[in-house]
């Protein structure tokens, strides 16, 4: 038997993250569970070399004054920082790398990378989940974070037990894809200060120079974005063809030889529409909530909103 206020997380990203945090706070027993080695999802930082690269979110914005709340407590712990300002609103990015968040806020939770989940069962209004490792955890409540299709193609199994109306809300949720090219150069780009540009033509929607922006030593350390029309045309081609096509576009701005490039391929980048709720819970066939940036708005504040409202859904339900 397991605890009563127990809860499964499965993805450590921003909304998995900041449910855990809150649920762990109202004294439940939770389990993060994350295929990815690091925590943060699409708040991804990798290191080549000497080189750091924020490969998925560059930046983020804030609108909320509960996410300025929490903002503001990271940026004094020194997570965070102002990048730059536009448009009248900061771009905060992380000290160490946006995954550099994450791990902070992984820190006092019992959160377990590497561990992809395979599928998701029902048990006596209970949830019963198999890892890829063959490992069977269970808990009274679950919670799902991936993007929607990885999240529904868990429950495949039991999906004809859930609430038709949940069920085709998910199933309405589309994302758009997002190369990410990774590239270091011999010495510096021609990206000017704070470290961002985006073409107004071409397949390149941004060029970010890590190094500009603080979060990198050395030579330049470029993270180059792609158009979701252009990624979603070249999608299934030969990374090097698409690497060929996005650093030709990017010429005017690199300054130095190319040193390395490392294609990644985001096939759920940022979700094309937002679900009307903030996030998606149910009873049936046992507690059941969804979030994610697909819910709370398309962007890492609303990945935040969404695990806080899951959260608030959960704990709610539970002192019933
Ligand atoms: C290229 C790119 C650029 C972006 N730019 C910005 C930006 O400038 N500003 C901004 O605010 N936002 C930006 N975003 C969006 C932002 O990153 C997301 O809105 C936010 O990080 C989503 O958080 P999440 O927790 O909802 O989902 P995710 O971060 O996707 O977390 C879901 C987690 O679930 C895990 N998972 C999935 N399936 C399984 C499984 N079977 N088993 C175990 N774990 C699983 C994944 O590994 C992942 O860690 C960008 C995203 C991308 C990709």
């Amino acid at each position: 038997m397991h605890e009563t206020k127990s809860c499964l997380i499965v993805g450590a990203g921003m909304a998995g993250l900041t449910a855990a945090s809150a649920l762990s706070q109202n004294g439940w027993h939770v389990t993060l569970l994350d295929k990815g080695r690091n925590v943060g999802g699409r708040m991804a930082t990798r290191q080549i070399g000497v080189s750091r690269f924020d490969h998925g979110a560059q930046f983020f914005t804030v609108r909320d004054s509960r996410f300025q709340n929490a903002v503001d407590q990271w940026e004094a712990r020194g997570w965070v920082k102002p990048w730059f300002t536009e448009s009248g609103h900061i771009r905060y990015c992380g000290v160490e790398g946006m995954a550099g968040i994450a791990k902070a806020l992984a820190k006092p939770l019992h959160c377990r990378t590497a561990t992809r989940v395979e599928r998701i069962e029902p048990v006596d209004n209970c949830w019963r989940l198999f890892t890829e490792a063959g490992e069977e955890l269970s808990a009274n409540t679950l919670l799902l974070t991936p993007p929607a299709p990885q999240s529904l193609a868990l429950l495949s199994a039991c999906i004809d037990r859930l609430p038709s109306g949940i069920v085709s809300e998910m199933r309405s949720v589309a994302f758009d894809p997002c190369f990410a090219l990774l590239t270091t150069l011999a010495g510096p780009s021609r990206v000017p200060p704070p470290g961002l540009v985006r073409p107004d033509t071409g397949p390149i929607a941004l060029i970010a120079d890590n190094t500009v922006k603080g979060i990198s030593a050395g030579p330049a350390a470029l993270t180059i974005h792609a158009r979701a029309d252009f990624t979603r045309s070249f999608f299934e081609a030969d990374p090097q063809q698409v690497a060929q096509l996005l650093l030709e576009a990017a010429e005017p701005w690199l300054g130095s030889p190319v040193l390395t490039s490392q294609i990644h391929r985001w096939k759920y980048s940022q979700p094309l529409a937002v679900c009307g709720e903030p996030c998606l819970y149910t009873l049936e066939p046992a507690p059941l909530a969804f979030a994610g940036d697909a819910f709370g708005g398309p962007r890492i504040e609303g990945a935040f909103l969404s695990g806080m409202a899951a959260a608030e859904r959960i704990t709610a339900t539970a002192l019933r």
